[in-house]
């Protein structure tokens, strides 16, 4: 699935407007392609340009078509990917750069496929996968504090902090194999509680890790959030205040909203998709509008990860709630009950007024709370992928139960066995932060959250 041998090319500025456009190339071929588009002013062809160095000069086509730019030529192996590489920036202009583009195709360079260019900077040995996954996250970063802890994990602080415990496991898993034979020889390597101590402080420092660590969102799957409740409940109402804008109309009449509304809202860093279910009906149903409302609004029911069960204070009409837990018997479902402004009932669910704002902070830590995702964190913890959270929690237990073996032995070499396999298992799931262990599968579901041209 991954190659390195060919050359790879494709705009790597964003769409839309912009000052410039940048097309790039990578792989064996990209310095020769590039001489074919691009004239630099000072040298002769680019191949004349040494490495690290940008020539200004024109971009020429084969159509006549001419423009100003400036070419970066990286040569290998210093370079983002360890291949030759080299950046045309060209004037804003998405044709020059469809165009400049399609002639290095005809040229021999291959489309580049999602994260193709990060996916080679991973399979060089360039940066591993922790920081590969980094890039994605500082591109899809939404918030400050999502971009800071990209950063960081960009930076190699993931990769670092996982290899340490990584030499920690492989060096007592030396000692713990080196030990059976020395037991024959009556020599005692290291003593079994001083291993255990060992590997308890490696375990606790990942858990510290994972614990610290702030939910990364993968931009495939935010938590879907519905809001179901009858009609005038304040629906629309609290969606708007939730997203801090007035996404939908709120009206006294009902029924005004009948889509399935679907917004991304942020709840103090941590994000989720949130869905209006407003037509999701239990009585009669009158029109073939209404039916196809209550269809989608069964959909978005079914698929949520999370239920706001919204009730309206002046009459604490819940009866909705049975129709919504047979649609979906999986998923947790919150009550809240809104207009808390105009309560006369005592009703036992979270009282929220949109009107006012009250309760909705609490809301908000609700939600996070049953959604099991914490906040951005305002200092620098590091941001962490469920898929590496995943693989942390895994290496602590298997390193925990090591040292537990450790604990019950006299001597390293009676458990030796037991405790290399735990180890290794503990390692393995480590590599799969750092990439050392991981399937092509795995890789396509990493890079396809990137864009082209990344
Ligand atoms: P939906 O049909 O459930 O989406 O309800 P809407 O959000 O459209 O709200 C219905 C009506 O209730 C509108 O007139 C809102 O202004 C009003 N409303 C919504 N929330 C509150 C609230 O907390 N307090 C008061 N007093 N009125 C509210």
């Amino acid at each position: 699935m991954w190659t390195l041998d060919d050359t790879i090319a494709a705009i790597s500025s964003p769409p839309g407007q912009s000052r410039r456009t940048i097309v790039r190339l990578s792989g064996p071929d990209a310095i020769a392609i590039a001489c074919g588009l691009f004239a630099p002013d000072a040298a002769e062809s680019l191949s004349e340009v040494g490495a690290f160095r940008c020539a200004s000069g024109r971009v020429t086509l084969e159509d006549g078509l001419l423009a100003p730019g400036s070419a970066y030529v990286f040569r290998a192996p210093r370079s983002y990917t360890r291949q030759d590489l080299v950046e045309l920036h060209l004037p804003g202009s998405n044709p020059l750069a469809t165009a400049t583009l399609g002639a290095a195709l005809e040229r021999g360079a291959r489309q580049a496929n999602a994260g193709e260019f990060t996916a080679r900077a991973f399979l060089t040995g360039r940066i591993d996968l922790s920081a590969a996954e980094a890039v994605a996250d500082i591109i899809a970063a939404g918030s400050d504090s999502q971009l800071r802890s990209a950063q960081r994990a960009a930076g190699g602080e993931l990769q670092r902090r996982c290899a340490t415990a990584a030499t920690t496991l492989t060096e007592t898993l030396a000692l713990v194999e080196a030990s059976i034979d020395m037991a024959e020889e009556g020599i005692t390597l290291a003593e079994p509680a001083d291993l255990a101590t060992t590997l308890r402080g490696a375990a606790s420092a990942l858990s510290d890790l994972a614990a610290s660590a702030t939910d990364m969102p993968d931009a495939s799957h935010l938590p879907r959030v519905v809001l179901a409740g009858r009609p005038n409940a304040g629906k629309s109402s609290i969606l708007n205040c939730l997203l801090g804008r007035a996404r939908t109309l709120v009206s006294d009449l009902a029924g005004t909203t009948r889509d399935v509304v679907c917004e991304v809202a942020d709840l103090d860093g941590a994000k989720i998709a949130l869905l209006d279910a407003a037509g999701f009906l239990t009585g009669d149903i009158g029109c073939d509008l209404d039916l196809a409302a209550h269809q989608a609004a069964l959909a978005a029911v079914a698929e949520a990860d999370l239920i706001l069960h919204v009730l309206d204070a002046t009459t604490g009409d819940d009866s909705l709630l049975e129709a919504l837990r047979e649609t979906n018997p999986a998923s947790p479902i919150l009550t809240v009950c809104n207009k808390s402004d105009l309560a006369t009932l005592t009703i036992d669910a979270l009282m929220v007024s949109a009107e006012t704002g009250e309760g909705l902070d609490a809301l908000k830590i609700e939600i996070r709370n049953a959604l099991a995702i914490s906040p951005a964190a305002t200092g620098e913890a590091l941001g962490l992928h469920r898929r590496q959270k995943h693989c942390l929690v895994e290496a602590v237990d298997a390193v925990a139960l090591a040292a537990g073996l450790l604990d019950t032995a006299d001597h390293a070499a009676d458990v030796a066995e037991l405790v290399g396999v735990d180890l290794r298992e503990a390692l393995r799931h480590l590599g799969q932060i750092s990439g050392e262990v991981v399937t092509d599968d795995l890789l396509g579901i990493i890079f396809s959250r990137f864009c082209v041209g990344k």
